[in-house]
């Protein structure tokens, strides 16, 4: 059921012109997708709102509700190729890996860390401790979890791929998974990896780096190496100094960027909420050592919330604290705002947003060095030769308060959303199958979109109900009066009024217009809403502040 409202989501995308697959027409590229029509316009408007929150309409003279104080916020946009040592100072470079394994008969690539596998043992097996050594064949290796695994070892295909591989029948599968990556180099000889017949054709783990590599300037050198960013953050550390210098904010304050990003994700995957480029909306926040806790719950919450307020509904969105252990080594609290996305099985989520506490590692880093933790504390990283392992740029990056005349290394507060993402999210949110009268009052299935306003990428849709009688001039009179207005609006003539009403709830127009015999004679049009079907009338002279009005709501 859940794959099935996938499919369909993904089906419509493509249909209507939301997403489609990149260089479809060479038969596709793993990991990159196109924006057509309709979704160019809801990526933007999801990108504007976030920036609107983030930027346009933010308030630096009032704080706004939950917020500690009041405060400033500013944009950038920076390059997507930054100066290589960024990348080694932020910790990139070295921790921007996973563990890759290759399986030489299939040419098949797994992440370690997706790998468990099952003790194999003989009949004379008593299934007291299913790890011990001594009594194991071997291990056969699978990316599924225990639950969905053991049902599979039932299966003959199954039972005769294990018999082949390991010479013996009346082989028992143990029920303890052990993890690829704990197993010793010899036992890692003896697995049997997914869709083979014989054991050993896994490779030893290897680090893959995510970043996508190219080089700056004629030659192909070492010294020319450069990298895509894989994410947008290191652009505002960067020039946290020149924005301090250059504007007239004052701690705390956030810098906000949209922009792409790139990771040569290993295994791209579900539409396009693992790619290879996507964009990130991302804002860095300097506060005060002592006050960013609050800042932290506050900008926590109030990412939430900016979900909530454009349509997702609370069932389907979490906001989960990390535990001690999944923390990365300088962040001090971070919480993932996760969706329920219909490709994961009832009860899981997937990663929309992470909003970190960040405190001073960025800043530091930059200043001094890759930083390290060290009895709890931040350090530089020394190389073998008792040097910083990267070196910092040496640039005091400190912050001095002219009220309070402290000086400090501002702490950072890190909302990181990706705007595919989110664009994904609100997608499948909307997607609603309803029934709707046709043409003859007889119910009919529909499929509807049930964005929010601001997020439609049609807000209104003008038809002449039938192409005579003026019915079009007039429509076409009120289609340019929302051009005008920078609304945007849709004219369709073709068909049944049913059918073109069908087509605008397909794409999540949340308003109809109707010109009919009424119109020419008492100056009003009927208005449908998307969501209620209710059909009001509204004089012609006040429909363009009425959909406004409306989809301010
Ligand atoms: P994941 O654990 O899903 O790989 P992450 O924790 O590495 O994500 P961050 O580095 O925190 O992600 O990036 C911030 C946001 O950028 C994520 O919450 C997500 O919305 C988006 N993002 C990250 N990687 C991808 C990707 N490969 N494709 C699309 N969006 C992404």
């Amino acid at each position: 059921m859940a794959e099935n409202r996938m499919d369909k989501i993904v089906a419509l995308a493509k249909r209507r012109g939301f997403i489609y697959q990149s260089s479809e027409i060479y038969g596709g590229i793993n990991g990159f997708w196109d924006y057509g029509p309709l979704g160019v316009e809801l990526k933007r408007n999801v990108r504007n709102a976030w920036w609107a929150d983030m930027i346009t309409e933010h308030d630096e003279l009032t704080a706004p509700e939950g917020a500690p104080q009041p405060f400033d916020m500013v944009g950038v946009e920076t390059s997507i190729i930054m100066h290589p040592q960024v990348w080694k100072v932020s910790g990139h470079f070295d921790l921007f890996a996973d563990k890759l394994v290759d399986c030489r008969e299939k040419k098949a690539r797994f992440r370690a860390d997706h790998l468990n596998c099952f003790p194999i043992h003989g009949e004379e097996f008593d299934g007291e401790d299913d790890l011990d050594v001594k009594t194991c064949l071997g291990f056969v290796s699978t990316t599924e979890t225990v639950e969905e695994f053991l049902p599979q070892t039932e299966k003959k295909g199954f039972v005769k791929r294990l018999e082949k591989a390991f010479g013996r029948d009346k082989l028992v599968v143990g029920t303890h998974p052990r993890k690829f990556l704990d197993l010793t180099p010899d036992e890692r000889a003896k697995v049997l990896a997914p869709d083979v017949e014989t054991v050993g054709t896994l490779t030893e783990p290897r680090d893959f780096n995510l970043m996508f590599e190219t080089y700056t300037g004629a030659l192909q050198s070492d010294e020319n190496r450069a990298f895509l960013r894989p994410e947008t953050a290191q652009g505002m550390f960067v020039n946290f100094k020149n924005v301090c210098d250059s504007s007239r904010v004052k701690v705390p304050f956030g810098i906000a960027q949209i922009g792409k990003s790139f990771r040569n994700e290993i295994t791209p995957r579900n539409f396009t909420f693992r790619s290879r480029e996507f964009e990130q909306m991302e804002m860095e926040f300097f506060c005060h050592p002592g006050e960013s806790l609050q800042w932290y719950q506050y900008w926590r919450d109030r990412r939430y919330e900016w979900f909530v307020k454009l349509g997702i509904s609370k069932e389907n969105l979490i906001l989960r604290e990390h535990t001690k252990e999944e923390l990365a080594h300088y962040s001090v609290g971070t919480a993932d705002l996760e969706y329920a996305f219909p490709f994961l099985d009832a009860g899981e989520y997937g990663e929309l947003e992470g909003v970190a506490h960040r405190g001073d590692f960025d800043l530091k880093s930059h200043m001094e060095g890759k930083q390290c933790k060290e009895d709890g504390k931040l350090v530089v990283e020394k190389g073998p030769d008792g040097k910083p392992k990267y070196a910092g740029s040496g640039k005091d990056l400190t912050y001095f308060d002219d009220q309070t005349r402290e000086r400090f290394l501002p702490h950072v507060i890190e909302p990181a959303a990706g705007c595919d993402r989110a664009t994904l999210a609100f997608l499948c949110e909307a997607y609603h199958e309803d029934t709707a009268p046709d043409d003859k009052g007889e119910l009919q299935t529909r499929v509807v979109l049930r964005f929010h306003p601001k997020l439609a990428p049609i807000k209104v849709a003008v038809f002449p109900l039938i192409k005579k009688d003026g019915m079009p001039e007039k429509a076409g009179e009120i289609y340019r009066a929302f051009k005008k207005a920078g609304i945007a609006v849709a004219y369709d003539q073709q068909g049944a009024i049913g059918r073109r009403y069908r087509r605008m709830d397909e794409i999540g127009t949340p308003f109809c217009i109707t010109v009919d015999g009424d119109t020419m004679t008492a100056g009003t049009v009927t208005v449908r809403d998307r969501d209620t079907l209710e059909q009001i009338r509204v004089p012609v002279t006040e429909l363009v502040e009425h959909i406004r009005g409306r989809m301010e709501q």
